[in-house]
């Protein structure tokens, strides 16, 4: 396992995946039910994007970087808003030292009555992550592969919730992988809400993920995408997706307005594109 989350922390990948999960959990919180969550690929927690392994990079300057130093329209900031509030939370200073992974997102948003499962392989990063969440009575951290977590935690008590499913995509089969976890996290619990991130190297890529995913046959699946240049094989990452299974009903929409401005920000040389599909109608 060469991957570590904390070289591309804050990158444009995490800027869709976190905005969006922010506005997921906006949702399924404004209901009093308990829910559960878990963060089948969890990373640290937290990055500080003034360390060794961000600087090194500097994806985030291309993210969140530049996201944080535009003002955005009123209707745009107030969908980031769940979002932002939580990297405003953490760097009261201003700036984005402090930048937080999927499970600090999840913590922040969930309430007491809520259920929070951090899954990590990676056993160092699974120790730090543990430490940091030490204390939190309502998250458990293991370290498992993400497959058996899956297997494990669902289906959930609670009968409400989430299974965020993001992997690094760093071995050849990680594809079928994700499929897999899907078709049997769907089994076990159809109701829950799954969203699995990937990366767009090449449209292909993405593409056969999404006709993947739709052999599985769960109506209500959204593919949302934030483009920032033109792919190619060897141009690295150009832009990344989201397939959201069983959203909240008022998503569709909210991306619909969200990811074009979101692509304006992000995109290299005004090529930005932002969209949102449904993979599957609702039913
Ligand atoms: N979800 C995190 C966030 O948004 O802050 C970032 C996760 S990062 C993209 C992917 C993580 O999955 C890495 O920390 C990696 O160590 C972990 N990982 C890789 N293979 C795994 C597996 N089979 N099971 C569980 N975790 C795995």
């Amino acid at each position: 396992m060469n991957y570590r989350h904390a070289f591309h922390a804050g990158n444009h990948g995490d800027v869709l995946k976190h905005a969006v999960l922010a506005r997921v959990l906006d949702y399924m919180t404004a209901k009093d039910k308990p829910l559960a969550v878990l963060d089948a690929h969890a990373g640290i927690g937290l990055y500080d994007l003034t360390g060794v392994e961000a600087f090194k990079t500097g994806e985030w300057e291309q993210g969140i970087g530049v996201l944080m130093s535009k003002p955005q329209p009123p209707d745009i900031e107030n969908l980031l808003a769940p979002y932002l509030n939580i990297i405003r939370a953490l760097n009261p200073s201003g700036g984005t030292q402090h930048y937080p992974g999927s499970p600090e997102i999840i913590r922040r948003m969930l309430r007491t009555q809520d259920r929070i499962l951090l899954n990590e392989l990676h056993p160092e990063d699974r120790n730090t992550l543990a430490s940091r969440f030490l204390g939190d009575y309502r998250v458990r951290v293991s370290g498992a592969d993400a497959f058996q977590a899956v297997k494990t935690a669902l289906p959930f008590t609670e009968r409400r919730g989430l299974v965020l499913i993001d992997p690094a995509f760093e071995v050849t089969d990680e594809t079928d992988r994700v499929i897999r976890m899907v078709q049997h996290g769907l089994r076990r619990q159809a109701a829950a809400t799954f969203m699995v991130w990937y990366p767009v190297t090449t449209l292909e890529f993405g593409d056969s993920l999404c006709d993947a995913i739709k052999t599985l046959g769960a109506a209500n699946t959204l593919d949302a995408r934030v483009m920032v240049k033109v792919p190619h094989q060897d141009a690295g990452l150009a832009g990344s997706g989201l397939i959201i299974i069983n959203p909240p009903w008022t998503l569709h929409d909210e991306l619909q307005t969200l990811l074009p401005a979101l692509a304006l920000v992000l995109g290299k040389s005004k090529w930005g594109k932002g969209s949102v599909r449904w993979l599957t109608p609702p039913r």
